[in-house]
């Protein structure tokens, strides 16, 4: 197939355009490099059936007959998004929307990445897809979680009326390898203070919670839900393995041997709980995720130890 993936230079675009040509198809990675990098798919720069593209989503594009669309192109870290607020609305709205419109022209699937967010500070717990979120519409993260939920309203309108074949997967919060250091999420954080000895800086009392998913078990529910759900439905894709971020510095900790915690003040609208009900994704299709913390967080550790050198020894040299 000719699959289009936007975000394709991100940390789970990479991960996907790899996954994607190892099954042989021909992959478009398009992406503006907002806060992804060509680095992260550098193994894959002569493959013959890869394309890069250098483009911003909130504009238009042609790009021929296509056969599968994965919109991933949105800044996902709250430091990242909130640095560039209007920006990224439009990149989920307008992008979304060049997304479906590219699929209607040509009669390719779209599976948009939507995001747990869309239930912002839930009161229900785990979440399911037919709980409606409590999201403030001008707080801090509303830029992010607004133009989600548009997204998705715009994923429904094109199914109901076009006809257009949608996905609609409601991502929770996933690590791994090609995260990028710097952006400011809990395990990018964590991993790098512990790697250059500094206090793992914990938000709030820590007791807040999160449930972590390895980046190769979101793959397999990207692709799953992409090829065999069938349904323009959301589906939740995560891991429920829910830990407090106190349970998470502790792991981080002694994995890379020792340290400590610093307290930082919590951010506005900080979601309390949070943990997908994944029984939708594994009824469509099976989805179980398979990588416990325990062998996913040595997996993560491993690529920032040799990124982190990679950009001290880049660091020497320059
Ligand atoms: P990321 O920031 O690493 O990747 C996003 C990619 O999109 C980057 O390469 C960035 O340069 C690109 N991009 C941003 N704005 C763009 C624009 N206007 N035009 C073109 N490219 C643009 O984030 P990620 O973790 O890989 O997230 C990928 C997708 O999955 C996002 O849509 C995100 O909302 C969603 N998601 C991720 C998580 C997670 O925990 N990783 C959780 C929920 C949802
Ligand atoms: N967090 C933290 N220290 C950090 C970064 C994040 O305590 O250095 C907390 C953050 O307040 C939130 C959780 O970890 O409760 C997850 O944050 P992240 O930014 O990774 O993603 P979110 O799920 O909030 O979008």
């Amino acid at each position: 197939m000719r699959i289009l993936v936007t975000g394709g230079a991100g940390f789970v675009g990479s991960h996907l355009v790899r996954r994607l040509v190892g099954e042989g198809h021909t992959v478009l990675a398009l992406d503006s490099l907002l806060t992804g990098s060509w680095e992260n798919i550098d193994d894959l720069s002569d493959h013959p059936h890869v394309t890069r593209l250098h483009q911003d989503v909130v504009h238009p594009y042609e790009l021929g007959a296509l056969d599968r669309i994965y919109n991933l192109a949105c800044p996902a870290s709250p430091p990242r998004y909130q640095a560039h607020r209007v920006h990224t609305t439009l990149t989920s709205v307008l992008g979304t929307l060049h997304a479906l419109t590219a699929g209607a022209s040509c009669g390719a699937r779209v599976l948009q990445a939507s995001t747990s967010e869309v239930y912002g500070d839930p009161e229900v717990h785990p979440q399911r897809e037919d709980y409606r979120g409590a999201v403030s519409s001008t707080g801090p993260r509303a830029c992010y979680d607004e133009g989600k939920r548009c997204a998705e309203t715009l994923c429904a309108d094109f199914h109901r009326e076009r006809g257009l074949d949608v996905r609609i997967v409601r991502i929770f919060n996933t690590y791994g390898p090609a995260m990028d250091p710097d952006d400011g999420r809990v395990v990018s954080n964590f991993v790098r203070q512990a790697l250059s000895g500094k206090a793992l800086t914990i938000y709030g009392d820590g007791t807040q919670t999160r449930s972590l998913c390895y980046v190769d078990d979101l793959i397999d529910g990207l692709i799953g839900a992409m090829e065999r759900a069938q349904t323009p439905e959301p589906i939740n894709l995560g891991n429920p393995a829910e830990l407090t971020v106190r349970d998470i510095a502790e792991q981080i900790l002694a994995l890379t041997g020792g340290g400590r915690v610093v307290h930082l003040p919590l951010p506005a609208d900080d979601p309390k709980r949070r943990r997908p009900d994944i029984a939708r994704a594994h009824a469509l299709f099976g989805f179980s995720p398979r990588v416990p913390l325990a062998e996913g967080l040595p997996r993560t550790i491993d690529y920032f130890r040799r990124r982190l050198a990679r950009e001290a020894s880049r660091g020497v040299a320059e």
